[in-house]
C-alpha cells in the first residue's frame, strides 16, 4: 500500500527575498508568511536558488511549508517572459550554467544602465551595491532603490514609472534564453514549469496558442492566472487557454516585501493543484513542518 503524501494545502506560489529583488531575508519572508496566515509558500527568487537553505531552516519555527523554486528569466524577442520553476534540482549543471550566465548579464546590464543614468543624475554603482546583499540577483529594482535613496524618485514604483521606464532611454535588456529553452531546462532539472503573470499586458498580448502549444509539448505545467498584475481582460482568455491545453491554473502574490504593493497570500493556488505540482516534481522536495 502506498502512503499518501502529506497534504500541503493551498499555497502562495510566488515570492521574492533579498536574494533577488525582494526586501526581506528568506527567514523573514517565512515569518511574514506565518503572520499572513499562510500554511505554505514558494520562494521564487529571480534566477537563483540561493535563498532555499535559509527559508528551509525557518520552516520548523514558522510552521509554514516551503516549496522551493525560482523565477527563470527568458525572453521572446524584445519581450521578457518569466517562468516559475518549482522543485528543480538546485545542482543541475545546465540550469546552474544558464542562471549564472543570466545573473552575469544582469550585472553588466545594470552597470551600463547606471552609467547612462549617471550622465544626467547623481548616481553611482556603489549606490546600487548599497541596496543589495552579497550574491543577490541584480535587477532594475535595486537601481530604483538607489534612485530613491538619492532622492531622484519617491518610491521604487515611481522610479519604474519615470527614470527606469523604457521610454526614458536608460534601460536596456539583459541576456535570457527563449521560453522554450527555459521550459526544457526546468523539466530537465526535474522541476515543474509555470508561465508567470502571463496577462500583465492585457488580452491582446497573451501568448498566441501556437507558441503556447510548443511550451506545453515541452512540459509546461500551468499558467499563473491569479496574479495581482494580470489584467482583468486577460484572465478569461488565459482560463480558456488553460482549458484548451489541459494546463493547471495557479495563483500567487509575487510578493517583494516593501518593494511592491503586492500583499503575501493575496492570490493563492488551490490545494489540489499544489498536490499535482508536487507529485510531478523530481528535482527536489517540499520542506514540511514537523507533524
Ligand atoms: P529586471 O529583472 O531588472 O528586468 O526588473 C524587473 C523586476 O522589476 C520585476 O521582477 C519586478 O519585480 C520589478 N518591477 C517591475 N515593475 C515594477 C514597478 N512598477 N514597481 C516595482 N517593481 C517593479
Ligand atoms: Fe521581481
Ligand atoms: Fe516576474
Ligand atoms: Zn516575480
Amino acid at each position: 500500500m502506498s502512503r499518501a503524501p502529506a497534504a500541503i494545502g493551498e499555497a502562495d506560489l510566488h515570492t521574492h527575498s533579498v536574494v533577488s529583488d525582494g526586501t526581506e531575508s528568506p527567514a523573514e519572508l517565512m515569518r511574514q508568511a506565518a503572520a499572513a496566515g499562510l500554511r505554505a509558500v514558494a520562494l521564487t527568487d529571480h534566477d537563483s536558488t540561493s535563498g532555499w537553505a535559509e527559508a528551509a531552516a525557518a520552516v520548523p519555527e514558522t510552521g509554514v511549508a516551503l516549496i522551493p523554486g525560482m523565477e527563470l528569466s527568458t525572453r521572446e524577442g524584445f519581450t521578457s517572459v518569466h517562468l516559475l520553476g518549482y522543485l528543480v534540482d538546485p545542482l543541475d549543471e545546465p540550469l546552474l550554467a544558464e542562471t549564472a550566465r543570466i545573473r552575469e548579464s544582469r550585472l553588466t546590464r545594470a552597470e551600463e544602465i547606471v552609467r547612462r543614468i549617471a550622465r544626467d543624475y547623481d548616481l553611482s554603482w556603489s549606490d546600487v551595491l548599497d541596496q543589495t546583499v552579497e550574491g543577490a540577483t541584480i535587477g532594475r529594482p535595486h537601481i530604483a532603490d538607489a534612485l530613491v535613496a538619492r532622492g531622484h524618485a519617491a518610491t521604487r514604483s515611481a522610479a519604474f514609472a519615470g527614470i527606469l521606464h523604457p521610454r526614458a532611454g536608460y534601460a536596456q535588456p539583459h541576456y535570457a534564453p527563449d521560453p522554450l529553452t527555459g521550459v526544457r531546462l526546468i523539466r530537465a532539472a526535474g522541476g515543474v514549469p509555470v508561465l508567470a503573470h502571463p496577462g500583465t499586458r492585457g488580452a491582446e498580448q497573451v501568448v498566441p496558442p501556437a507558441r503556447l502549444a510548443k511550451l506545453v509539448d515541452a512540459g509546461l505545467f500551468g499558467l499563473e492566472v491569479d496574479h495581482p498584475e494580470n489584467r482583468a481582460d486577460a484572465k478569461p482568455r488565459l482560463r480558456e487557454l488553460a482549458a484548451r491545453f489541459g494546463l493547471e491554473i495557479t495563483g500567487s502574490s509575487d510578493y517583494h516585501g516593501a518593494g511592491k504593493p503586492n500583499r503575501l497570500g493575496e492570490c493563492r493556488t488551490a490545494a489540489d493543484v499544489v498536490a499535482r505540482l508536487v507529485a510531478e516534481a523530481r528535482g527536489s522536495a517540499p520542506v514540511l513542518p514537523p507533524e
